[in-house]
């Protein structure tokens, strides 16, 4: 929807969803470097930290679990 703001960081696809200890919904997403990273998607309205806004990227502390024996080879 909103074109006009381009981070460099583009999603690829996302991969799954997390309750933060601060009741925030993050979603975990893989990005075109083979990053995963952590968007908030609903913050928690007890929420303190200023950080988890919705649609803020947040570092993702949690170990993301890798995807099962895909290792394609990049060609380009
Ligand atoms: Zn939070």
């Amino acid at each position: 929807m909103d074109r006009s703001k381009e981070s460099n960081m583009r999603i690829r696809r996302g991969l799954s969803s997390r309750l933060l200890p601060c009741g925030c919904l993050a979603g975990i997403y893989e990005t075109y470097r083979d990053e995963i990273v952590a968007i908030v998607d609903a913050r928690h309205s007890g929420c303190a930290d200023p950080s988890h806004n919705t649609g803020n990227v947040i570092p993702a502390v949690f170990p993301a679990e890798p995807p099962s024996a895909n290792h394609d080879t990049h060609r380009g």
